[in-house]
């Protein structure tokens, strides 16, 4: 935190000091439109702004091999307490959120007719899925400032992600899911003890219930788009992309950046975090060029994919009735749709929306191609990344990454559906064996 600035407002641009504000800027409400009805939800998100002369004269590339194997390796660039996350995280789960690894997958690329291809396997977290990345630094922060009860609410993975690392270091915490989240993730919750309410209606609903309640009772509040310290944890993939590319021929700089990252969207915080990550590392001057972020949204659940392509900015976006098989990435009204935006169009990417027969078809696609079973959300990266090629938005000698944000186990009823063969069963005869294999 001894390198943060303050907190800059994503719309109008207004600073705070780092104890000024909580949550998000004043000026554009934080109300939600819960008991009030008004129309600001989550309105005013804020980016934390960092002196990055400091940082750099202390810290540099050639420190970082000396670092821990998780995301507190890039501590200066985070926005807590560092005595507070190292003790919170040595010898705990805590200590294993990040350093995830980065998979080259040739024989991907040469399904696409690409030459550089790699996968970063976040389905690898400790309640897997990259939502551990922002839910690690909410536990800091609610142990910084003593919070009693942390809340967030979820389409499931960032509860899982709270309620497991909660668990490691002994908070409590209460977590608001739609009722129908799948099942294994509700199990994770039930399992590490969080207090559950699954809320009778949509993730936009709980997601109301939730600040609401965080309000009424005062508890921490980790809700997407609305703590800003989230998108600092989603950062750090993209620090750990850069860390971990090899070292490619025509970049000057320290570290390597891909020139194009595939990344699936709901809310648009990972989005919004990598494009953080890539900004700080390129103001540090560690990486030379800003590479092309896309987005890849559920056909049923495009509201971002709309609103790029009818030039709107976040705060004229309406909500819509969002499905897809890919639940994690269902959000009807995005939250962070500003940083979504702004990451896409700042760095001539593409918003992309894929259906879920291609959603359910990747998930084999990724598992056999390069051995990452994948949840339809994560797996709706690497169908983007095909109808990218498709387009022509990719070119044969890119540097492309895809994020594979969640486990295949987090829904495996999705994934019996993506499998047309069904196993053979077989008299326990080496015979019948024969016969099956034919
Ligand atoms: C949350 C999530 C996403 C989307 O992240 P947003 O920040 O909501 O855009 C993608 N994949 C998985 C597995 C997730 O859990
Ligand atoms: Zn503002």
């Amino acid at each position: 935190m001894e390198y943060v600035l303050g907190l800059k407002c994503a719309i109008c641009g207004a600073e705070y000091g780092i104890d000024e504000v909580d949550y998000v800027c004043p000026k554009h409400g934080d109300g939600g439109r819960g008991a009030s009805g008004r129309r600001a939800t989550s309105e005013g998100i804020l980016d934390v702004v960092y002196d990055y002369d400091r940082i750099g004269a202390g810290f540099t590339p050639g420190r970082l091999s000396g670092q821990p194997a998780n995301i507190w390796r890039y501590m200066p660039l985070l926005p807590v307490d560092p005595d507070v996350a190292r003790r919170l995280s040595e010898g705990t789960v805590l200590g294993s959120v990040g350093w995830t690894p980065l998979y080259p997958a040739p024989r991907l690329a040469a399904q696409l007719g690409l030459t550089h291809l790699w996968v970063k396997d976040d389905s690898r977290q400790p309640t897997a899925s990259f939502k551990d990345r922002a839910s690690a630094v909410a536990v800091v922060k609610a142990r910084e400032r003593g919070a009693e009860v942390v809340t967030t609410a979820s389409t499931g993975n960032a509860a899982a992600a709270l309620s497991g690392l909660c668990a490691a270091v002994g908070q409590r915490n209460v977590i608001f899911v739609p009722r129908t989240a799948p099942e294994a993730k509700v199990a994770q919750l039930l399992a590490y003890g969080s207090t559950v309410l699954l809320v009778d209606g949509t993730y936009d609903q709980a997601f109301e219930l939730c600040l609401e309640a965080a309000q009424a009772f005062g508890w921490y509040n980790r809700n997407t788009a609305y703590n800003p310290a989230m998108s600092e944890g989603k950062k750090t993939a993209a620090y750990e992309v850069c860390e971990q590319l090899p070292i490619g021929a025509r970049h000057a700089a320290p570290l390597t950046a891909p020139d194009v990252i595939f990344v699936p969207v709901g809310d648009g915080c990972i989005i919004g975090g990598i494009h953080k990550g890539l900004r700080d590392l390129l103001a540090l001057g560690w990486i030379d060029a800003m590479p092309r972020i896309v987005g890849v949204q559920a056909a049923g659940s495009s509201p971002l994919v709309d609103a790029w392509e009818r030039g709107l900015q976040g705060w004229e976006m309406e909500p819509v009735e969002a499905h897809s098989v890919a639940d994690s990435i269902v959000a009807g009204l995005p939250r962070d749709r500003i940083k979504a935006l702004r990451a896409v169009r700042e760095t001539g990417g593409a918003f992309i929306r894929v259906g879920d027969e291609e959603i359910l078809a990747a998930i084999p696609a990724l598992a056999q191609g390069c051995g990452v079973f994948a949840e339809p959300a994560a797996a709706a990266a690497y169908a983007g990344l095909i109808e990218a090629v498709a387009r022509g938005l990719v070119s044969a000698d890119d540097r492309v990454v895809v994020l594979a944000t969640g486990s295949g186990l987090k829904d495996v009823a999705s994934a019996m559906k993506a499998v047309e063969k069904q196993p053979a069963v077989v008299e326990p005869t080496l015979e019948a064996v024969r016969q099956a294999l034919g």
